[in-house]
C-alpha cells in the first residue's frame, strides 16, 4: 500500500475527496494522521496554491502529498471570489457569510447574466519534488436565494440547469460524480498508476 497525504483542513472537501478517489493500493491520510502545520495560501492561481499546499506537506512530513485549491469563478464579477472564495466575506468567513456577501453582490442581476463556474485543481507530489496535476470545472448560475442543505461553501446558490437544483439539493452522491473536484480527480487517476509506478 502506498499513502498520500491529502494536504486539506476543510471537512467539506476532504469528504469528497475520501469519496471520489478510491484506487488499488493507495491509502488516503489526512492531516489528522500528522502533527498540525499552517498553511499559507499565498499563489496567485488555483493551481500555485494546490502545489503550495502539497510542497508544504511534503517538505514537513516527506511523505506523497495530494494539494487542491478550488473556488467560484462569477463572470460578471470580473472572477470574483475566485481564489478568496473561502475568506470572501472576511478572513474567517463562515460559508453563510461568504453566501450572503455574494447574493448581495448579485442583487438585481438577472439570471442570464449570472453565469458562474467551480473550478479545482490538484496537484499530487512526491518526495524529490515531482508532481502529476489535475483540473476540472463545473458551469453554472448563482440564483437569488439559498436551496438545499447539502454539501458546503456556495453549493445552496450554485445552480445546475441540467438538474434544475442547486448543488446542495442534489446531494453528495450525485455531486460526486459531476463535480469540478470529481473531474480534476479523474484526470489525477489517469496519470497516478505512471507516476507511482503502481
Ligand atoms: P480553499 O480551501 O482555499 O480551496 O477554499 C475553497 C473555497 O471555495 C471553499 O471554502 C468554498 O467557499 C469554495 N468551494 C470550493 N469548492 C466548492 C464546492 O464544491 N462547493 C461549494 N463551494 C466550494
Amino acid at each position: 500500500m502506498i499513502d498520500i497525504l491529502v494536504v486539506t483542513k476543510n471537512k467539506g472537501k476532504l469528504r469528497e475527496i475520501l469519496d471520489i478517489f478510491g484506487f488499488k493500493n493507495i491509502n488516503l491520510k489526512t492531516l489528522k494522521d500528522f502533527p498540525p502545520i499552517e498553511i499559507e495560501e499565498s499563489g496567485n492561481s488555483f493551481f500555485e496554491n494546490a502545489y503550495i499546499k502539497a510542497k508544504k506537506a511534503v517538505e514537513a512530513f516527506n511523505v506523497i502529498s495530494m494539494g487542491e485549491d478550488s473556488g467560484l469563478v462569477v463572470k460578471v464579477l470580473d472572477g470574483k471570489p475566485g481564489i478568496f472564495s473561502r475568506r470572501f466575506a472576511g478572513l474567517n468567513a463562515t460559508d453563510l457569510e461568504n453566501n450572503v456577501k455574494l447574493l448581495e453582490l448579485l442583487k438585481g442581476v438577472p439570471l442570464e447574466q449570472r453565469e458562474a463556474y467551480f473550478i479545482s485543481s490538484v496537484v499530487v507530489m512526491k518526495p524529490d519534488g515531482s508532481y502529476i496535476k489535475g483540473e476540472g470545472k463545473l458551469e453554472g448560475y448563482i440564483i437569488d436565494e439559498m436551496r438545499g442543505t447539502g454539501g458546503f461553501g456556495y453549493d445552496p446558490i450554485f445552480f445546475i440547469p441540467q438538474y434544475k437544483k442547486t448543488l446542495a439539493e442534489l446531494g453528495d452522491e450525485v455531486k460526486n460524480k459531476i463535480s469540478h473536484r470529481y473531474r480534476a480527480l479523474m484526470e489525477i487517476k489517469r496519470q497516478i498508476k505512471d507516476f507511482l509506478s503502481l
